[in-house]
């Protein structure tokens, strides 16, 4: 009875220390490095947007915050490590639209995407484009469908696995001309542009942060964007709507997030150093050259980002069980 009573008592002052010394370090948060995890390969148009904004924040928290790549499976291998983490705040996650399409997607996901993360903020949301190898024979994005319409699964198509942009906007692009044409999957579009640059594979639909300087420089085709209006960094460029396939829009949205129960102190450190971020001169010319450009301040926090993960894992469920696409 009495060592019972005592382990009680010693359990209690246990814990009692733990939230003591976790809120302690909650309050000096960051003491050491952090890592911010990018589900796909380096390179990448996602690894792009975290370096930039990882690099400014770890300049406001006086801590470097250093990128690992943990890439395939459409982000679910990156974002599966981080809900498995410690809560401490030195274990991040930078994902995007994926993150709402992989519990639709996979079936067997080892984590949940909304109970199992603690939100930061929304990042940006980066435009696409239709891109082609430089020697592909079509010119406009009339030739381009004559010649897709043509050849079918002769034609290959890079993505970076199951759930990833490239492979949304992959999806959306065949079932709008109704072709199917064969994929080739990548941990991650940076590969997959290295395998394009090298005349390996023929098309792919990825974000301007990855093909905005290829397009420039020639060394890749662009047939069109994929919002609503033509991008300023590439005014020449048709959108997708204007080259013959209307309502053809999608955007690549990127959020920030920790693992569950890290301590709101934390969370709000982070927050406020990812809107510092958004508003620093550096981040916001890359991202205009890279065609894209911070979120508004507003969605940079923890409840817009909840709210959004929500309506998007919402959004996206039933299209993709109708598409009846799904990974084991
Ligand atoms: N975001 C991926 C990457 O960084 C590409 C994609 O989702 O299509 O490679």
């Amino acid at each position: 009875m009495k060592t019972t009573f005592l382990r009680s008592v010693a359990a209690i002052a246990l814990v009692g220390a733990a939230t003591v010394s976790a809120s302690a370090s909650a309050q000096n948060y960051p003491t050491k490095t952090i890592t911010m995890i990018v589900p796909f390969a380096a390179g990448g148009p996602t690894d792009t947007v975290a370096r930039l904004v990882a690099q400014s924040m770890g300049n406001t928290l006086k801590q470097q915050i250093i990128i690992e790549n943990v890439g395939g499976a459409g982000g679910t291998i990156g974002a599966a490590r981080v809900a498995k983490a410690s809560p401490d705040g030195y274990t991040l996650l930078l994902h995007h639209i994926g993150h709402s399409t992989a519990p639709a997607l996979y079936r067997k996901l080892s984590y949940n995407a909304l109970t199992d993360f603690e939100p930061v903020g929304l990042v940006t949301d980066v435009p696409m484009t239709l891109i082609a190898k430089k020697d592909f024979p079509a010119k406009d994005f009339k030739e381009l469908l004559a010649y897709v319409k043509a050849n079918k699964t002769k034609v290959t198509y890079a993505n970076a696995g199951l759930g990833s942009a490239s492979h949304l906007c992959g999806m959306l692009f065949q079932t709008a001309i109704g072709v199917d044409l064969t994929t080739v999957p990548y941990k991650g579009t940076g590969p997959a542009m290295n395998d394009m640059l090298g005349g390996q594979v023929d098309i792919m639909c990825d974000q301007t942060t990855n093909t905005t300087s290829q397009i420039k420089s020639g060394k890749v085709k662009v047939y069109g964007v994929t919002t609503k209006q033509r991008l300023a960094s590439m005014p020449n460029v048709p959108t997708m709507n204007e080259a013959g396939l209307p309502g053809f829009e999608v955007s690549v949205w990127h959020g920030v997030y920790a693992p569950k129960g890290t301590p709101k102190p934390v969370v709000d450190a982070l927050s406020n150093a990812l809107r510092v971020a958004l508003k620093d001169p550096t981040v916001k010319q890359r991202f205009a050259d890279l065609g894209t450009e911070p979120v508004a301040e507003n969605r940079a926090r923890p409840e817009a980002l909840r709210a959004h993960v929500k309506a998007e894992v919402d959004r996206w469920g039933p299209i993709i069980t109708k598409a009846g696409q799904y990974a084991d």
